[in-house]
């Protein structure tokens, strides 16, 4: 958050999100857990909490509500995409994506919604939200076979759409399954606003996975997802290379064609 807010100066804060749109993704008994946090614990192999988690996840989920409302890039963490109806995982608290994509259909008038995830890792948690859901699309490109080891290829639904790809792939892969399975998908679906779950660990430079993505491959899926996007919001995933991140999600902003 650090490197992004000295990266971006003009940030703005947002708002926390209400409990109640929270609830829209996650069980209130869940909700009830995170906000009862009074010393340091860990809610999943990888997801450590404390007294400041609840604070922090309503924070970032009220960023990705923000973005939403003003066509913006929520620079928040924690991220959310791997978060479950009832539980945290893999980092994630809150589904910030899933509950502003629920925020647009409850608040502002808005039916159906995309949710584009390019994080390397697969969006499960907004999968599991959304599996019923005919009015949301959830199109994932990630490494696989890879952590979370869900969104195979035979993992589809009609408005589900996994695009495992092999480890060492990079803009070339990413730009042929963007035109070959995304862009069409988006175009049948014709949604009202586009969610990028947008994640650099694909970045060539990340410790955590094993991509080739460069800058420039971020900012062509960018552009080529606000092509096709009617209204366009986007939510920081993961990403962990400190060094090259402000400038991947500044390679984003400009693909975006985002007011920095
Ligand atoms: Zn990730």
């Amino acid at each position: 958050m650090r490197v992004l807010q000295a990266a971006f100066p003009e940030w703005r804060e947002a708002e926390p999100a209400r409990v109640e749109a929270v609830e829209r993704c996650h069980t209130a008994a869940y909700v009830e857990l995170v906000g009862s946090i009074s010393e340091p614990t860990w809610l999943d192999a990888d997801t450590p909490a404390s007294v400041t988690t609840f604070e922090a996840a309503l924070l970032s989920a009220g960023a990705a509500i923000a973005a939403v409302e003003v066509g913006g890039f929520a620079i928040a963490r924690p991220p959310g995409h791997h978060a479950l109806p009832s539980g945290a995982m893999g980092f994630c608290i809150f589904n910030s994506a899933a509950v502003a994509a629920r925020h647009a259909q409850a608040e502002l008038g808005l039916g159906r919604i995309a949710v584009l995830d390019w994080d390397v890792h697969h969006g499960n948690g907004t999968q599991e939200i959304f599996w019923d859901d005919a009015t949301v699309l959830f199109v994932s490109l990630h490494q696989w076979p890879f952590y979370p080891g869900s969104g195979g290829p035979n993992e589809q639904a009609d408005t589900i759409v996994n695009v495992p790809m092999s480890a060492g792939s990079g803009d070339e892969e990413y730009l042929h399954a963007f035109e070959h399975v995304v862009a069409p998908a988006l175009e049948r679906f014709a949604p009202e606003l586009v969610i990028v779950s947008a994640g650099f660990d694909a970045h060539e430079h990340d410790p955590l996975a094993g991509m080739r993505v460069t800058a420039e491959g971020f900012r062509e899926l960018a552009r080529r997802t606000a092509s096709l996007a009617p209204r366009l919001a986007a939510v920081l995933e993961g990403g962990y290379n400190l060094e090259t991140l402000p400038g991947l999600v500044g390679a984003a902003l400009e693909g975006f064609g985002a007011d920095r």
